[in-house]
This record gives C-alpha cells, structure tokens and sequence, in this order.
C-alpha cells in the first residue's frame, strides 16, 4: 500500500503535534455542568460577549451567498477612523493569528531566526515552527520586563528577520514602555508589537508606523470587541511591506460574517469601550483582593487577565507530587470555573485568570478563598 510520510517536508513530519483545547461545551458536559454555569475565565475572552448592534447586524445581513470582498475594503475604512491610520496600511485577516502567519510567511525562509521574549503568547513560536525558523529565545526578566541588550544581541549574531512582543504581554499583562519599545525599532529587524490588548491598556505605538517601516502593530477584535469566536484581527503594516502581505493573502480569508460584525461594532465603540471599562474596574478590584490572599503573588496587569503565582500550599489535600498551580486549576474546575495553568519556564506554579463579570469574579474569590484556608472558608 503506497504511504505519503515519505512525501512530507521533514520539518513538518517531525513537528510536534498541538494540543488542542477541550471545546468548552464538550468540558461541560464531562464535568456535568450546565454551559451557562460554566464561568470561562481561561482564554482571555470577553464575559459580555459581542455588542448587540453587531449580533442584529449578523442576523439581518442578506449575502451570505455572495463571497466576501478580498480587499476588505468598507472594512479597512472604518478601520482607518478607528485607528488613526491610512487603509493603505491596515490588512485583515482570520485573528490576528493569520497576521502572524503571513508575516512569518513572507519574511522568513527555512533556517532564517525570528527572536521570542518568553513567556509569552505562544502562536510566535508556532508560526516559526511551521516555517521551518530557528527561535531565538530571549527571555524576560522576574518582572516579565524585556531583555534589551538581549534582543539587540541575538538580532545581530544571527540576523534575525523578525522581533516578536506583545504588549500588553501574555500572560504576564505588563504594557513595554514606548521608549524601549522604539529603542527596538532602531535594530535591522521587523519589529512586530502585538497589541491584542491595548484597548484595556489605553497605549499603542501604532502612531509610530509611518516613521518606521520596520514596525508591525497587530490588533484584534477577539478581546475589546467580544468577537473572538468570529476571527477577526488586524495589522497595521507600512506601505512597503504591507504590498507583500497581499500577495500571499488567501484572497477571502475574512468571512462575510466576521466583517459584518467588526463593522456593527465599530460603530458601537462607546458601547464596546464601557465593557472595556467595566472589566479594568474588575480587574483593579480582582488584584486587590487576590493580593490579600496567602500564598497568591499577583502580577500587575494592563489587560484584561491576571497571572498569579502559587508561593504556598494549600493547608490540606494535596499530593507531595502535585504542583499547586495544577491543584488549583483542576479544584477550580470541579466547580465549573476554568483558568489557564502553566508549567513551563519562568511561568512555574502559575495561573492566568480572565476577568470576567462581577459575579463571576466573585465567584472565583469564593472558590480561592476556600483552596487556601478551607477552614476559614467553613466558619
Ligand atoms: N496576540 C496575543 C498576545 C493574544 O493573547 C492573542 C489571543 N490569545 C492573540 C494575539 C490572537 O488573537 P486573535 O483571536 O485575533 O487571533
């Protein structure tokens, strides 16, 4: 019988396979809880979901039939109000993730280097593997703080093609400061600042474009804007490379509905823009209280999560052999509240938690509160 492994390229037959998330409803049902009960604080999403302009305008959309515009056009418009910037320099794609993958697509050939600051989000690293990159890793400090020195070194000794941060950071949510930030701008790389965050942060640097055509803003409408379900993310790329980047595009790679949506939402910014309001409130008022629990050491956080280091063990039932991190994570999940746990380095016995609604942090106050001192729990 003919077999086709010999036929792959053998970087992609010996990559590693992903390991895909549990589909929330299919987790609810093993933990047998109601979908509605479930209080989903792990993938950084939105607890008030999408404006209701944009759910209205997805249901009275009458083209469905018809394929979507390859140039985004109407889209790339009213991004270019939403932004500050020139359509010339906005392209859409599936999540900011397709972003990532045409840029890795267009500037990186087998072998070339790319530098990653871990931790971090994790789709830089991904996107190289795929593309057969070497992943120069320049770790951040015990403040998540980036490695100038650091960066600029390994950009130069292996002529990386591209620099890869996030600000606000995941999972860590610190916002790099604009003077670092331009201080990268100034090395012989692409510098490509993900900032899938920056509405909870109130900071961009994508004023900084035109300056420099070396710099990459990436945004998203998965977190503001309640739509991370739909894939809908952005670039603001310079003219000179921004031209490259359509060339490879998938000529409809944004469905009808996603741009149907972006476009209801951003006309409902002030809307959108007080949830965001709402979840930093929550967020400030989740720090203060996780910081008052023994054994959380809370990071701060210009986004829309908080990570929390484990420094203690609960007082009872657990393991010598089980991480505290880990312990946390699966007691939280028995009751139906789900986090993100890490064991990777620099990110040993933490969580990440997503702000959700008042209700729902309260709710996971109550659960942490019992984990770390169940006795007191119980007066
Ligand atoms: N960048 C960062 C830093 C993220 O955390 C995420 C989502 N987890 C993304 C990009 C992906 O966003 P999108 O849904 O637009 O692909």
């Amino acid at each position: 019988m003919p077999s086709v492994a010999h036929l792959l390229r053998p970087d992609i037959a010996a990559l590693e396979s992903y390991t895909p998330v549990v589909p929330f409803e299919v987790l609810a049902g093993q933990l047998g809880i109601p979908v509605e009960r479930i209080i989903k604080l792990d993938a950084n999403e939105n607890p008030y979901g999408p404006s209701p302009r944009a759910v209205e305008a997805l249901a009275a959309f009458p083209h469905y039939a018809i394929y979507p515009d390859p140039d985004q056009r109407v889209l790339r418009a009213a991004l270019s109000r939403y932004t500050g910037q020139p359509p010339e320099r906005i392209i859409c794609g599936a999540g900011s993730d397709e972003i990532i993958d045409l840029l890795m697509r267009a500037l990186v050939q087998p072998g070339d280097a790319i530098v990653d600051c871990p931790p971090t989000f994790g789709m830089y690293a991904f996107d190289a593997g795929i593309q057969a990159a070497r992943v120069i890793n320049v770790p951040r400090d015990e403040s998540f703080e980036l490695d100038l020195e650091g960066i600029a070194e390994a950009v130069e000794q292996n002529a990386a093609r591209m620099v890869f941060v996030a600000s606000p950071n995941n999972p860590s949510g610190n916002l790099t400061p604009r003077a670092m930030l331009e201080r990268l701008l100034d090395l012989p790389a692409l510098v490509v600042i993900d900032e899938a965050y920056a509405e909870f942060a109130g900071a961009s640097v994508a004023d900084l474009i035109g300056q420099y055509p070396n710099l990459v803003v990436l945004r998203t409408f998965s977190k503001w804007a309640g739509l991370a379900g739909l894939r809908i993310g952005y670039g603001l790329v310079h003219e000179e490379l921004i031209a490259h980047l359509w060339k490879i595009k998938q000529p409809y790679n944004v469905n009808v509905a996603a741009q149907v949506a972006a476009l209801a939402s951003l006309e409902d910014v002030d809307y959108l823009m007080a949830n965001v309001a709402k979840i930093v409130a929550e967020r400030e008022r989740l720090y203060a209280a996780l910081r008052s629990l023994p054994g959380l050491q809370v990071y701060p956080s210009q986004a829309n999560f908080l990570l929390c280091r484990l420094t203690g063990r609960p007082t009872t039932g657990l393991a010598p052999s089980m991480s505290p991190a880990r312990a946390l994570k699966d007691t939280l999940m028995r009751q139906g509240i789900l986090v993100r746990y890490y064991d990777k380095p620099g990110l040993t016995d933490c969580i990440r938690i997503s702000i959700g609604t008042p209700e729902q942090n309260d709710a996971l106050l109550t659960a942490l509160q019992a984990f770390f001192n169940p006795e007191m729990s119980k007066a």
